[in-house]
């Protein structure tokens, strides 16, 4: 056997011998165990992200910790609610029972992250994974190896491997791992990985949450308020040096307003990133030179681009291409990276049948009166919307977060989180069934039914 067929066993027995945490009390008492084991640990974590790609401590706090720990709370607040079984009224043809929904766990987990949130995005669904009762194993992303030693460490320090253990590794330690006959696996990453994900899970028939990327467009209307909407543009498309999944990706904004947003982002960028010191790095080289690619080849279609790039320190500083085009490659990936293609339009419905005819987006963002955002929801699809807001639905503790097609499948946070570690399992009981007219020999009033 294989460390890892003797690691998912051990899970196993576990689950099956019942000895991991179903009742109410031993998951909060692991919540709050995970809970204390991020506060005890909060200026290494500000480290590690500060090591792997130079992310600001604010940063950090605000979209690594922060998010961990209103993930945690709000299980724990709202836990025995989420636990309880679900009355269900019986209809007509089933008076004489009683019917109950009951959250029951879905037994192993495992929890595959990605490297652009890398603390939240494996703690987040671990949060998940353990409120709902499940045993999980996380691989958290190898592009950040200082997160995700960090991460192991912890794990390891403060909880019984058979509940939680973290494995380190690539492609090939997460293939080893999808071999292996999990019950739900929660998958947070690219959509070319989460396919193969998805054909691995195919094999053994575990459940999918997939958690998925994409290009997120953002319409600015002539009615839009221009200053506000270009400093949530510019606050959700820069952070993290843009690589965030929800990050607008592209802005198609009315003509009669352009220059007037081009202006305001300009003076939002100068406002928040002077000096770059909010400024994440691009991850690793091979992420830069891509990046850079996109740019260039703008350049060489005809756009205007403003904003440096340093390859030493793996910056790309906030850069904006006007005169985006669709012929673009830049127009035909996700960006993933700290720039703002604009594309200006005069007819809304040729921007709402760009965006059908792509792949459906994670976020869709709007910005302008309520007309326009109910004409652009009504007439597209993605994950979520957003109106003159970027970033938000993602954090709100109440909303589903998630994907359609291509964007991803299922859903992450709070209830919806646990929801998906769990399967609602029907418990009909016999009460007093009055007419057991089902039964042979069947009698003329059936046949009459
Ligand atoms: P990725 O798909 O390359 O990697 C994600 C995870 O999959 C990593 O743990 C990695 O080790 C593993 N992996 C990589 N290649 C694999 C393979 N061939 N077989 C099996 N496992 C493999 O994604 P990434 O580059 O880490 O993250 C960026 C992508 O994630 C973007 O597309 C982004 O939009 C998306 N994302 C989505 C969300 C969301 O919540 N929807 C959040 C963050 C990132």
């Amino acid at each position: 056997m294989t460390d890892i067929e003797n690691l998912f066993a051990r899970h196993k027995t576990c689950v099956a011998h019942r000895r991991v945490h179903f009742d109410l009390a031993a998951r909060r008492d692991t919540l709050r165990r995970l809970k204390h084991a991020v506060h005890t640990r909060e200026d290494a974590i500000i480290a590690a992200l500060a090591a792997d790609f130079g992310k600001h401590p604010a940063e950090v706090r605000l979209t690594e910790i922060l998010p961990v720990y209103q993930e945690i709370n709000h299980a724990l607040r709202h836990l025995s609610r989420w636990m309880r079984p679900k009355r269900v009224m019986p209809g007509l043809t089933m008076i004489g029972t009683s019917a109950r929904l009951r959250p029951t766990p879905k037994g192993v987990a495992l929890v595959i992250a990605p490297w652009n949130f890398p603390f939240n995005l494996a703690l987040g669904p671990l949060v998940s994974a353990l409120a709902a009762g499940c045993s999980a194993i996380v691989k958290p992303s190898e592009m950040t190896p200082a997160t995700s030693t960090l991460i192991a460490e912890m794990i390891a320090d403060n909880f019984d491997p058979e509940l939680v253990a973290v494995v380190q590794g690539g492609p090939d330690v997460a293939n080893a791992l999808l071999a292996q006959p999990f019950d739900h696996i929660f998958f947070t990453g690219s959509p070319a990985v989460g396919k193969i994900v998805m054909a691995a899970a195919a094999k053994t028939l575990a459940s999918v949450t997939l958690e998925l990327g994409g290009k997120s467009p953002v319409i600015v209307g002539p009615d839009a308020d221009i200053a506000k909407a270009a400093k949530w543009i510019v606050w959700g498309r820069f952070f993290n040096a843009g690589q965030t999944c929800v990050a607008p990706d592209h802005a198609y904004v009315h003509a009669d307003v352009h220059d007037e947003f081009v202006a305001a982002l300009y003076a939002q960028i100068a406002k928040m990133y002077a000096g770059n010191a909010a400024l994440a790095k691009i991850i690793n080289a091979r992420h830069w030179d891509r990046i850079t690619a996109l740019i260039e080849d703008a350049k060489a279609k005809g756009a205007t681009v403003i904003g440096d790039t340093d390859r030493e320190s793996r910056r790309i500083m906030p850069t904006i291409v006007t005169g985006a085009a669709p012929d673009m490659e830049i127009m035909k990936e996700e960006i993933f990276g700290p720039v703002l293609p604009i594309l200006s339009y005069d007819d809304l419905d040729s921007v709402l049948g760009q965006i059908n005819d792509a792949p459906h987006p994670l976020a869709l963002y709007v910005f302008g009166g309520k007309s326009l955002a109910d004409q652009v929801t009504a007439a597209t699809t993605s994950g979520s919307v957003g109106v003159n807001l970027t970033i938000l639905p993602f954090i709100h503790p109440n909303l589903p977060f998630g994907g359609i097609g291509n964007s991803g499948m299922g859903a992450a946070h709070g209830k919806h989180g646990f929801d998906a570690f769990s399967h609602m399992r029907p418990l009909l009981r016999n009460r007093f069934i009055p007419l057991p007219l089902i039964f042979p020999p069947y009698t003329a009033t059936v046949e009459k039914l």
